[in-house]
């Protein structure tokens, strides 16, 4: 039996990555409480806007360990792949990725899922909570309603646009306030909408559930409108596809909407149909967070939080896996600053350089990056790219995967270089 060696675990937002969290490290606290910002009505409401993920082996791994990775999986849908769609010259090409045995899940639904396991543990979440102020000298942090309150150790889980990480940024002796800002990137709509008749066909349909269609370029009528499209589907608990609009601020919502119509108008059954979802619909910012560190003394910003950035798939298991590997450092080091400062030093740079890549992929420069990486893993020279099911490898773990990674880009280019090089140094020879 694990001894409970610390007293107090406070871990600010009671997203997955806050609930995941209070689950892993909870033997080793005597108290631990979530604070939600929400209410409970809100954050339970289980309708509006969600989408499905594919939870890696790594995330797997981990919602195993704190026994609700059954629960989840109860609800799934067949996922099969990653179809690209990219016009190069003014011709469609697809690329397709497919992965067999994984599975998508409703976000809503793994949430619900955790939330329960929470509540059968004990553990309190304390809604409607507002955080005054975090001494990060002192460890203490003051609720409205609850007081100060101590902690050994205070994780800050509360999302992109974290509270947390603004205290901390305040007071960081090593780092400036404007370095833990955010970038803005996009634009986002997101909807759902039934899948039936030409729209299954299209996006779900056929002998193989294709889960993820990626619409990278703009649409053919509209060549100076760039916007990109994914589309998701589940057939579980209903057959249904998300789609999720990125685009410029240079497109405002009623054009996007005319944009939407003209490309989904042909797979729907009626105009009234596509106009009740988009109405139903959702919309952000897509924005990256940039943060020189992670921790400062007792606390630490996890997950969102931490390094938050565009997504398409990515960004909930590296938030889960690197909870994973936070664990794995807790319980070997000796005392909690030191432990988070090595998670910093190595978890944390690497998650940094991952950042960065999704800032690059959100801005569409990593194209040649991407090609050349999976010419050189189809000659079995590199692993696949992290946007081609990379984390969605059996043997992914952060810290590895993140050096081979960078070893690849610089491998994989070179390859490319070299191919051309060599032909041409060939042909002068001869
Ligand atoms: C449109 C869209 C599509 C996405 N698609 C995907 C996808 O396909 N695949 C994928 O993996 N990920 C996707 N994501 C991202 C995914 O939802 C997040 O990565 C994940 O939810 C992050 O978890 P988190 O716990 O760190 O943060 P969050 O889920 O943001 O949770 C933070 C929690 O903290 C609470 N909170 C905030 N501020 C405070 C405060 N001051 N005090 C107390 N509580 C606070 C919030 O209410 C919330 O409950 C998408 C996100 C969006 C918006």
């Amino acid at each position: 039996m694990t001894v409970k060696k610390y007293n107090n675990l406070v871990i600010v937002g009671a997203g997955p990555i806050g609930m995941v969290s209070a689950l892993k490290f909870k033997d080793h606290f005597e108290n631990v409480i979530l604070l939600e910002r929400q209410s409970k009505e809100t954050f339970l409401k289980k309708h509006g806007f969600t989408f499905p993920i594919v939870f890696s082996p790594a995330s797997i791994n981990i919602l195993q360990s704190i026994g609700i990775w059954e629960g989840i999986h109860s609800q799934r849908s067949e996922f099969f792949g990653v179809v690209l769609h990219k016009r190069i010259f003014g011709r469609d090409f697809r690329f397709v990725s497919a992965k067999e045995g994984g599975y998508s899940h409703w976000r809503n639904h793994a949430i619900s899922k955790l939330y329960e396991r929470v509540i059968e543990e004990g553990i309190p979440v304390h809604f409607n909570a507002q955080v005054e102020s975090i001494d990060f000298e002192g460890n203490i942090c003051t609720e409205a309603t609850l007081g100060e309150l101590p902690f050994d150790l205070l994780l800050g889980t509360d999302g992109i646009n974290s509270q947390t990480r603004k205290f901390m940024s305040k007071v960081h002796p090593n780092f400036d306030e404007h370095e833990f800002g955010q970038t803005f990137l996009d634009n986002w709509y997101a909807y759902r909408l039934p899948s039936k008749g030409a729209m299954r066909e299209k996006f779900s349909g056929g002998d193989r559930f294709l889960a993820s269609n990626v619409f990278v370029d703009n649409l053919a009528n509209y060549p100076a409108e760039k916007f990109r499209i994914v589309t998701t589907g589940m057939r579980q608990p209903q057959e249904e596809i998300s789609i999720l609009i990125k685009h410029g601020a240079e497109i405002d919502l009623p054009r996007l909407k005319v944009l939407n119509e003209s490309y989904f108008g042909p797979f729907v059954e009626s105009k009234q149909e596509l106009d009740e979802a988009w109405d139903n619909g959702y919309a952000g910012k897509f924005e990256q967070v940039r943060a020189p560190t992670f921790c400062l003394n007792n606390a630490l910003l996890v997950g969102d939080a931490a390094h938050g950035f565009e997504s398409t798939g990515d960004l909930i298991n590296l938030g889960i896996a690197s909870i994973g590997s936070l664990y794995e450092i807790f319980t070997q080091g000796s005392d909690i600053k030191s432990v988070l400062q090595e998670y910093d030093r190595s978890i944390g740079e690497d998650l940094r350089f991952y950042s960065n890549f999704s800032y690059r992929r959100s801005k569409e420069k990593i194209g040649f990056e991407m090609a050349s990486i999976e010419f050189a893993s189809r000659l079995g020279l590199a692993k696949r790219h992290p946007t081609l099911f990379g984390i969605y490898e059996d043997g992914f773990e952060i810290s590895n995967y993140m050096k081979s990674y960078k070893r690849d880009i610089f491998n994989s280019k070179l390859l490319v270089f070299s191919i051309p090089t060599l032909l041409f140094l060939l042909i002068i020879i001869s």
